[in-house]
């Protein structure tokens, strides 16, 4: 990315977008670096199914295990607690840790967007406020006919 003294919007949505592949590539290393065991640990990507969710996926741990020869998983909070074993992948266990790092940065991004979005809301209100007042000194820029009016 370019350096920059400011981050415009488009840089916001890059970073996002960044921070998403990124999340990608570790679930992806992640289940690289282990055999389909029990206590294998998995990063998904969750489509929440609601309408305008701007932060679709949503990225949950989960850990594999054998249900009486069913493969399920089940949600976990802190998968590092479950990667302590020592026969557990190394490489595995770097991924996590680079994809919590990675899931901290969005989490904090996705904050500071969500009160962008909420502060937006007010400037909108705000400048149709004004204009509302005072729009109609702009008139003359729409209408060549009338520029003399008042
Ligand atoms: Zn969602």
């Amino acid at each position: 990315m370019k350096e920059r003294p400011t981050l415009s919007l488009i840089d916001t949505e890059l970073l996002y977008e960044t921070l998403r592949e990124h999340l990608y590539l570790c679930a992806l290393a992640i289940f690289k670096h282990q055999a389909k065991a029990p206590g294998a640990i998995q990063l998904y990507a969750n489509k929440c199914g609601r309408e305008n969710c701007e932060f679709c996926p949503h990225f949950r741990w989960k850990v594999w295990k054998d249900n009486f020869g069913k493969w399920s998983a089940y949600n976990i909070e802190e998968p590092l607690r479950y990667a302590r074993r020592r026969d557990f992948s190394p490489q595995a266990r770097e991924a996590i840790i680079l994809a919590q790092q990675i899931l901290k940065i969005r989490a904090e991004l996705v904050e500071e967007i969500t009160k962008l979005r909420a502060r937006e809301r007010g400037y909108m209100r705000r400048l149709q406020k004004a204009f509302e007042g005072h729009g109609h000194a702009l008139r003359i820029l729409t209408n060549d006919d009338d520029h003399t009016a008042n």
